[in-house]
């Protein structure tokens, strides 16, 4: 079969990450806040999920099963927390599989209860509460709810609560928000009758409360991907200025370079993603093709490392450039590197075309 090695390729600077890792594990430290390095950005590279646990990560967490049941098929012992709800089509394997799942349905608890007996373990949970992002979540007003169905269970144990913010509804993690978990956490705790180990406070969007001693006391656990892995944290829209954003390149290759005009010629329907497309009229320009496209990657995560040159856009497997104020003069078969957002990581590493290259 032809497998072409050439591009495109994601490199990762595995070092670079570890040091993000350890870098974010020492600051938590001094809080008593744990980091769990959450892999699914990379779909959860072996080598990345390693770099993680040497930079001081205590579990890793990944949001599908198929991700932590590779990285256990591959010999990592680092307990895994499944980020995502579990399935209630895969619930053996997410007790084989995982030490812990977040949890918001009493009915996927008894589930787990039922799996747990069947093959005789015992699984974590940490109840997810919704503190306005409106993603996954209990309302708090359904703590007596979930604490009746947890403490009929004899082999699943709740050892916490947390919560998700920043990622549907785009509401950012304040001092405000993190305290309704405390409250909703120390109701549990009081129902339950025993104290709750963790309290997990979310994931990159939450450290800049540490960075501002705004933290609520309680929370001890933070999921943390984007900022291990790019330095960046998406929903506050900033580079983290502590960490490296130089961890990964994607490299693709120039199959087309012409002088074209700035407006496509004829009548205007919609592009191949069903958009009307916008132009500006700048003349005649020199731009480039590029062969990754639209099933690798997100275009408008993909920012050129070479001065001058910027997306136009992208179809299923062509990249437009313009290329016309390049600093560096670009030819055929030349490989152009890009940085990537968290977006478009995850596309590429969820391509079957992009080579991920571990360096
Ligand atoms: C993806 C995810 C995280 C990590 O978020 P980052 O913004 O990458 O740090 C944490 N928790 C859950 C539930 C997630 O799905």
């Amino acid at each position: 079969m032809f497998v072409s090695k050439r591009s495109p390729n994601l490199i990762i600077y595995r070092h670079r990450v570890e040091e993000n890792a350890s870098t974010v594990v020492e600051l938590c430290k001094s809080l008593g806040i744990k980091i769990v390095g959450v892999t699914k950005g990379v779909s959860g590279n072996l080598d990345i999920a390693r770099a993680m646990i040497r930079g001081g990560c205590y579990f890793l967490g990944d949001s599908r099963l198929r991700n932590i049941a590779n990285l256990r098929a591959n010999g990592i012992k680092a307990p895994c927390l499944l980020l995502r709800l579990p399935k209630p089509s895969e619930i053996d394997e997410i007790v084989l599989l995982a030490n812990c799942s977040l949890i918001s349905m009493p009915e996927t608890v008894k589930l787990l209860e039922e799996a747990c007996c069947i093959h005789h373990v015992s699984h974590d949970v940490i109840v997810m509460v919704d503190v306005g992002d409106l993603r996954e979540g209990i309302l708090p007003y359904e703590v007596e709810k979930i604490a009746k169905f947890l403490k009929q269970c004899k082999r699943v144990h709740c050892i916490g609560v947390g919560t998700n913010v920043g990622c549907f509804g785009g509401v950012l993690p304040y001092y405000r928000n993190l305290s309704e978990l405390v409250n909703a956490g120390n109701v549990l705790e009081m129902l339950l009758g025993y104290p709750l180990g963790v309290y997990s406070g979310g994931g990159t969007s939450s450290l800049a409360l540490i960075e501002n001693k705004d933290m609520p006391t309680k929370i001890n656990q933070l999921r943390i991907g984007e900022a291990i892995l790019l330095g960046s944290d998406t929903t506050r829209r900033r580079i983290i200025p502590y960490l490296r954003q130089d961890t990964m390149v994607l490299e693709a290759e120039v199959i087309e370079v012409r002088k074209k005009p700035s407006i496509p010629i004829g009548p205007i329907g919609v592009d191949a993603f069903g958009n009307v497309p916008a132009f500006e009229n700048r003349g005649v320009r020199l731009r480039a093709i590029l062969a990754i496209g639209r099933q690798d990657v997100r275009p408008e995560g993909l920012f050129p490392l070479i001065d001058g040159v910027n997306v136009l856009g992208a179809s299923s497997d062509h990249l437009i450039l313009d290329i016309e104020e390049s600093k560096e003069k670009i030819f055929v078969g030349d490989i152009i590197p890009f940085r990537v957002n968290y977006g478009s990581l995850l596309a590429a590493t969820t391509s079957h075309y992009v080579n991920i290259i571990v360096r």
